[in-house]
């Protein structure tokens, strides 16, 4: 008899819907995206069909610096999947050109993120074909 480790299990993926396809093809690039209108500048995110600030439908999708600060983050001590290993963090991270992003930090214990933490973009390839954004502290 042997004994067959199972497979790791998996990263769920997220929905490719329209609006956020350029988002994700960009991340599998490590190009961080956002959609920023052609009418008046504003950067949007999550994806969306018009702009909140004008209501244009002319977006275009602008490479962002991938540099901001922790706005808030949460820590998970237990794991609400298989695939994720307690204990880790998401973050709210607020880019410099005004969006903010849900994500994690890959490099710093729980008890080291704390609110206006310096972070910058970072990718991870998960097994598969997901790449993910992550954030680092910036030293
Ligand atoms: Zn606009």
């Amino acid at each position: 008899m042997t004994m067959e480790s199972s497979p790791a299990p998996s990263v769920p993926a997220p929905p490719l819907i329209w609006e956020n396809t350029g988002f994700w093809e960009a991340v599998k690039l490590h190009q961080l995206v956002f959609q920023r209108c052609k009418n008046c500048g504003k950067w949007l995110h999550p994806p969306r069909p018009s702009c909140p600030s004008c209501r244009s439908l002319e977006k275009e999708w602008a490479l962002s610096a991938g540099r901001g600060k922790v706005h808030s983050w949460v820590t998970y001590r237990e794991s609400p999947h298989p695939a994720f290993r307690a204990p880790y963090s998401v973050v709210l991270v607020d880019l410099e050109e005004g969006v903010r992003l849900v994500s994690n930090i890959v490099d710093a214990h729980p008890d080291e993120i704390s609110i206006g933490m310096p972070v910058e973009i970072t990718f991870e390839d998960i097994a598969g074909d997901l790449t993910l954004p992550r954030f680092r502290k910036v030293a």
